[in-house]
């Protein structure tokens, strides 16, 4: 693969991505996508997806699992509902999640990604050993499978995502850096943040975002690439600096206006050709 191919995140039946054939409409050469629905993830829908693929010409880097029950409201509800850090649910989600392992397996795709939820600060609470825990059956799932689990940054400082990583102590365990999810949580300064964790990034998205005026209370806004406060030519040289030269995969979640969403990316991919031009 070139150096920073553009992907983008894309949904079939689940998720907020665009259509694979957006994709395919707008010339960008990889995606990443939101696992579909468990009565959707069939052996028989895997050897028709690998034949679109092909057919499109598109390669997939990465798999994103994703659950029933999860909303992304507002910050207090992304604490109650999403990840396997939720206690209700974790159970059940770990072995939802190592089915997508299993389904990405079937893609032929060697990475699996997820937002795991808040993690909880207090290191040497049970709640914390629990979420390693269930992260290590997760990673020891997936390294069976050939695979590595890629974590969506956001809902963690760099200094605890890196210190969870380190406690989880598996060598399949990456991140997958969202600098604009750095604005929206309000957890730091995406440019330092990669810098602090850049030895273990292994996927990124490419979005952008505007601060909120009460970090970490409110959302701050998602706004079009380039438009926010991440500063893309700052973010694309500090990827260079850490060694990062993968997928550059645009996400842009407003798939309630598809038109607008389309043109959008169209724009965020014409914007990283450009810095990838300049840069690289
Ligand atoms: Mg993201």
């Amino acid at each position: 693969m070139s150096k920073w191919p553009i992907g983008v995140f894309t949904s079939i039946d689940a998720g907020l991505g665009v259509k694979l054939e957006v994709a395919k409409e707008l010339g960008i050469p990889t995606i990443q996508m939101h696992a579909p629905h468990r009565e959707t993830r069939t052996a028989e829908n895997a050897t028709k997806f690998i034949a679109k693929l092909n057919e499109l010409g598109i390669t997939l880097t990465c798999v994103f699992g994703g659950f029933e029950g999860e909303s992304y409201a507002d910050i207090p509800t992304v604490e109650k509902t999403v990840g396997l850090v939720p206690k209700a649910t974790r159970a059940g989600r770990l072995q939802e999640m190592k089915e997508i392992s299993d389904f990405t397996k079937l893609l032929g795709c060697s990475v699996v990604g997820l937002h795991i939820g808040f993690v909880p600060h207090d290191t040497s609470s049970a709640d914390y050993q629990e979420v390693v825990a269930v992260t290590r059956e997760l990673c020891d799932h997936a390294k069976a499978n050939g695979q590595a689990v890629h974590l969506e940054t956001g809902q963690e400082s760099a200094d605890n995502l890196v210190q969870f990583i380190e406690d989880t102590k598996r060598n399949n365990l990456f991140i997958n850096f969202d600098p604009a999810n750095m604005i929206l949580y309000g957890t730091g300064e995406p440019i330092d943040a990669l810098k602090k964790v850049g030895r273990y990034v292994r996927s990124v998205h490419c979005k952008d975002a505007t601060w909120s005026n009460e970090p970490g209370k409110s959302w701050g806004c998602e706004v079009p690439l380039g438009k926010g406060q991440v500063g893309m030519e700052n973010y694309l040289k500090t990827l260079l600096e850490i060694g990062y030269t993968g997928p550059l995969t645009i996400e842009r979640e407003i798939p309630q206006e598809p038109e607008r969403q389309k043109s959008e990316i169209g724009h965020a991919s014409q914007l990283l050709a450009d810095l990838r031009a300049k840069l690289l």
